[in-house]
């Protein structure tokens, strides 16, 4: 796509990228079917291909309008459209790009302003959102309905053990993840479990927190980078001395550890350290599909399962069918699974920022996945399992709390 960027952005590293990648797109629009904004709205606007024009209008030197941040705002950054893409546009990458110049252009409503900054001070911190979440819980029945089926009716999952210290020859980190100790306590152990049986000690490093997906998808991208770094700086003595892996098993929050190397690429002080953290990333599937002979299904788990793939594993992190070969592989039976390319609706926080859109992908993408009458759903992102937990009328849970090592050899 031939461009003619405006002063303010024309030399700039965000302008070069931005430049590069509009390039790339030659129109051929065949990204639209498969974006769920497009499917639902029918408003080329709210396609990948209108977006990159509205984007390519405000970087020209268009001001931004109102409208053209609600098309911004509507998309879900799944990436689905960069799956479908045959010229390899990276449409997320543009899009951040474009939300942050839109950002600064165009002034939100004050109920919004504040909407999005409370999300921003909230979700990052485990100990506040633990509390609030407690509150709300106590709260339930007075609390608007969209926010209340956010919420447990009952008591919350009691967190189970981490497992004993292990001598282990092999060590890898965790990422623990901002919401999910509270809303899914039971993940990280049972991922702890699993690695310690396989001879893999799993840590955990204090200082680390968010991954920073929170600040990046909602216009504070200095936050996002701030939290990169902290990151970086907790784990690098551990990567010194020896750990192989850093865990993420909330996909959405490894899609984001993934891109530190691109986030920090003109930081001289961390972008060699960020480059090697983000190779060091990995999602359990990563490390597991290697010792499928040793796994089998968990005691308890049903055996046949729907695996919803999260945007952030299949399209962020190009991972597609990695988990659902190997839980077949292992003795899993695993229903047909319409549209498994487009998003559940959860998206990090579109849920609470479009509740409408969210709404209608949650309840077309529960219809797909129990079609098949699975007795349970799997995932891998603690954002669409809670999304999906909401309306589903069979249990959700992490795929990796449904396997174990084999106890008989
Ligand atoms: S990221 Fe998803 S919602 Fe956004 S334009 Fe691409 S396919 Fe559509
Ligand atoms: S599929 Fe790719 S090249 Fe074609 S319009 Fe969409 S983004 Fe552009």
């Amino acid at each position: 796509m031939q461009t003619n960027l405006a002063e303010f952005i024309k030399n700039s590293p965000q302008g070069e990228e931005a430049e590069r990648i509009l390039r790339a797109c030659v129109h051929c629009g065949f990204c639209l079917a498969t974006c769920p904004t497009y499917q639902l709205l029918g408003d080329e606007r709210d396609s990948p291909r209108g977006r990159i024009y509205q984007i390519k209008q405000v970087l020209e030197g268009q001001p931004a309008t109102a409208a053209v941040m609600t098309h911004l705002d509507r998309c879900l950054t799944c990436r689905s459209c960069e799956t479908t893409c045959p010229s390899g546009v990276q449409y997320g990458k543009l899009l951040d790009i474009g939300r942050e110049v839109v950002e600064h252009q165009v002034s939100r409503p004050l109920t919004e302003r504040f909407l999005r900054w409370g999300l921003r001070q909230m979700l990052p911190r485990p100990r506040l959102f633990a509390a609030l979440f407690s509150l709300g819980v106590r709260l339930r029945p007075l609390l608007p309905r969209h926010l209340r089926r956010k919420l447990p009716a009952g008591a919350p999952r009691t967190v189970s053990d981490w497992p004993a210290p292990v001598v282990a020859q092999r060590r890898m980190l965790l990422l623990a993840g901002c919401v999910q100790p509270t809303l899914a306590p039971t993940i990280n152990p049972a991922t702890a479990r699993l690695l310690a049986d396989l001879g893999i000690a799993l840590e955990q490093v204090a200082e680390a927190g968010c991954c920073g997906a929170i600040a990046q998808h909602n216009g504070d991208p200095e936050a996002a980078l701030a939290a990169a770094r902290r990151n970086i700086d907790a784990w690098w003595p551990h990567i010194q001395a020896g750990a192989e892996a850093i865990i993420v098993n909330a996909s959405g929050c490894g899609v984001q550890v993934k891109d530190y190397g691109y986030l920090l690429r003109n930081d001289p002080a961390y972008a060699a350290k960020a480059e090697r953290v983000a190779a060091l990333a990995k999602d359990p599937i990563e490390v597991l599909e290697a010792e499928a002979e040793r796994l089998e299904p968990a005691p308890d788990a049903p055996l046949r399962i729907a695996f919803q793939s999260p945007c952030t594993l299949q399209h962020g992190q190009k991972l597609a069918g990695r988990v659902e070969a190997l839980l077949a592989r292992i003795g899993f039976t695993l229903t047909p699974v319409a549209e498994a390319h487009l998003c559940c609706g959860s998206a990090g926080t579109y849920s609470l920022l479009q509740p409408e859109l969210s709404r209608q992908l949650q309840q077309r993408k529960i219809a797909n996945l129990q079609a098949g009458e699975p007795e349970l759903i799997a995932t891998a992102n603690i954002g669409c399992l809670t999304h999906l937990a909401e309306a589903a009328t069979v249990p959700v849970r992490h795929w990796v709390e449904l396997v174990r090592v084999k106890r008989n050899g």
